[in-house]
C-alpha cells in the first residue's frame, strides 16, 4: 500500500540507521527500507572499530593525536585521492560521532591502534570486542525506541523524480508486491558492491574470482539505481581487499590483531613486511608469498589483550602450540627458522628499530601458548560510488545537485580515496549518516 513520509531511507546498515535516528530526532517522519530479512548490512560484520580524535576516552589515555593528524593519516592512507573536504568533516566530527553513540547507550570505551594510523584512535567495545554488532545493536535499539517504520524484506527498485528533476520518492518491492513511497527527501544508504564479483571484476579484472568479506546483500543495486536517477559515480575502480581473511572459510580476522601486536609469518617461517602498513600494501605483500598466504602469529599475552580473539581461538582454523616448536610443527615451518624470526623481532623491539619498519611493537610475543591463523586477502570495501559533498547532497554527471537526494556510507565515493584505513568506515557511516539525516530533514521541511 502506498505511503507518504518526510524522509525515505534506503538500507538499514550503519549509515541508514544513523540517518533515520537523526532525522527522527529532529522531527521528521521516516521510513527505512531494507531488502534483506535482517538489518545490519556490512556494518554488522565490521570488526575493528570507529576512528575518532579528541574524545574524552582518547584523551584519558594521553595522546598526541589531533584533527590534523587524523586528516593526514586518512589522506596519506588513501594515496591523496580522497576528497579533502569530506576527509576534513570525517576527522572534525569523529569525536561527536562517538559521543552520540555513547549517548544512545553504545559501548565504545576501548581505544586502540589500527594499521595505517599513526595514533591510537580506534574506539571499540570494552576489552576490544567486535565493533559492528555493537554499533548496529545501539542504532537498532534507538530506532525501535523511536518507533521508526523499518521494513525488512523490502527493496528499493527505483528513485522517483518529478519533471523538474526533484526526487519525490521510491518505488519498492515488498513481500506482498510493489508499491510507492512518496517522500520529500531520500537518503540512499544501500552500501557497496563487494559481494557482486561480476561488478568488482568489471572495474578491477585482477579481482575476478576473489572471495569477499561482505554480506550477500552488498550487490551494488543502490548504486545502479542512483546512476539511473542521474547520479555521478566516482572512483569505481578503487576496491579494497582486506589482508587477513581465512582461506575457504571466508572469516575476516580483525586488523586489531595486528594492531595489538600480531606479526605475519610466511610459509618459510619468516616475517616479510610491516604488518601495520595500509591494507592495499599488506594485501599485495601477502599475495607475493608462497601460495599467496601468510600466518597471523601471536602469543597468549596479545590474545588476552583483545576480546575479539576469543572467538577465533575456538575455531579449527586457529592453530595453537604450547611452545614455538609445537606451533612450528603445526604450521609446517622450520622450528629453528621461526625461533630466529621471533628472536629478531624481540631484538628489534628492544632497539626500537624493526627490520621491516614497523613503528609500533607493543609485545615480545614470547608467552605460550602461541597461535597462528592462515590468512589471505579478500574483497572488503568498495571505496568508489556516488559523488556527494559535505552536506551529503548527491551530484549528477553535469556537476549539479540532484534536489532531494542524499547519500551516505559505503555507497558514496571520495571519503576513503584509493585505500580505506581500518576504523574509518564506522566514522564515515555515523558521521555522514547523521549529516544525511539532518540535511534530508531540512530539505523536507523547506518543501512544506
Ligand atoms: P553502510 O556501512 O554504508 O551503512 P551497509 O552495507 O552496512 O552499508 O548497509 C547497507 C544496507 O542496504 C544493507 O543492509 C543492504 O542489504 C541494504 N540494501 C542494499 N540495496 C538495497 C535496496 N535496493 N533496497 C533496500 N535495501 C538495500
Amino acid at each position: 500500500e502506498d505511503i507518504s513520509v518526510d524522509v525515505a531511507v534506503i538500507g538499514a546498515g550503519g549509515a541508514g540507521l544513523a540517518a533515520a535516528v537523526q532525522a527522527t530526532d529532529l522531527g521528521a517522519k521516516v521510513v527505512v527500507i531494507e531488502k534483506m530479512p535482517m538489518v545490519g548490512g556490512n556494518t554488522i560484520r565490521a570488526a575493528g572499530g570507529l576512528n575518532a580524535v579528541g574524545t574524552a576516552l582518547q584523551q584519558a589515555k594521553g595522546t598526541k593525536d589531533s584533527v590534523e593528524v587524523m586528516y593526514f593519516d586518512t589522506m596519506k592512507g588513501g594515496h591523496w585521492k580522497n576528497d579533502p573536504a569530506l576527509v576534513r568533516v570525517l576527522a572534525e566530527k569523529s569525536a561527536s560521532s562517538v559521543e552520540w553513540l555513547l549517548a544512545l547507550g553504545g559501548d565504545l570505551r576501548d581505544v586502540g591502534l589500527m594499521a595505517g594510523a599513526s595514533q591510537a584512535r580506534t574506539h571499540r567495545p570494552t576489552g576490544g570486542a567486535l565493533v559492528g554488532p555493537e554499533v548496529i545493536r545501539t542504532l537498532y535499539t534507538a530506532a525501535k525506541a523511536r518507533n521508526i517504520d523499518l521494513r525488512t524484506n523490502t527493496q528499493a527498485t527505483e528513485i522517483l523524480k518529478d519533471k523538474s528533476g526533484k526526487v519525490i520518492g521510491l518505488k519498492v518491492k515488498g513481500k506482498d508486491g510493489t508499491y510507492t513511497i512518496k517522500s520529500k527527501a531520500v537518503v540512499n544508504a544501500a552500501g557497496g558492491f563487494g559481494a557482486n564479483n561480476d561488478v568488482v571484476a568489471k572495474y578491477v579484472p585482477r579481482l575476478k574470482g576473489f572471495a569477499t568479506t561482505n554480506h550477500p546483500g552488498a550487490t551494488g543495486d543502490g548504486i545502479i539505481m542512483a546512476e539511473k536517477a542521474g547520479a555521478q559515480l566516482i572512483d569505481m575502480t578503487e576496491i579494497q581487499t582486506h589482508p587477513t581473511v581465512v582461506p575457504k572459510v571466508g572469516e575476516m580476522i580483525t586488523e586489531a590483531v595486528r594492531g595489538n601486536g600480531a606479526v605475519l609469518i610466511n610459509k618459510d617461517g619468516k616475517r616479510f613486511f610491516n604488518e601495520l602498513d595500509t591494507r592495499d600494501a599488506v594485501s599485495a605483500a601477502i599475495l607475493k608469498q608462497k601460495d599467496g598466504v601468510a600466518y597471523l602469529f601471536f602469543d597468549s599475552d596479545m590474545q588476552k589483550s583483545l576480546k575479539a580473539t576469543n572467538g577465533y581461538i575456538k575455531q579449527s582454523y586457529c592453530l595453537n602450540g604450547a611452545s614455538l616448536d609445537e606451533i612450528a610443527g603445526k604450521m609446517g615451518v622450520d622450528a629453528a627458522t621461526l625461533k630466529a624470526t621471533m628472536e629478531d623481532w624481540k631484538k628489534g623491539k628492544a632497539a626500537n628499530k624493526d627490520a621491516f619498519g614497523r613503528a609500533d611493537m607493543p609485545r615480545n610475543l614470547d608467552q605460550g601458548p602461541f597461535y597462528a591463523i592462515m590468512v589471505t586477502p579478500a574483497v572488503h570495501h568498495t571505496m568508489g560510488g556516488i559523488k556527494i559533498d559535505t552536506k551529503t547532497q548527491v551530484y549528477n554527471t553535469k556537476g549539479e545537485v540532484i534536489p532531494g537526494l542524499f547519500a551516505a556510507g559505503e555507497i558514496t565515493g571520495g571519503v576513503h580515496g584509493g585505500n580505506r584505513l581500518g576504523g574509518n568506515a564506522q566514522s564515515d557511516i555515523i558521521t555522514f549518516g547523521r549529516i544525511a539525516g539532518q540535511q534530508a530533514y531540512i530539505f523536507a521541511k523547506q518543501a512544506d
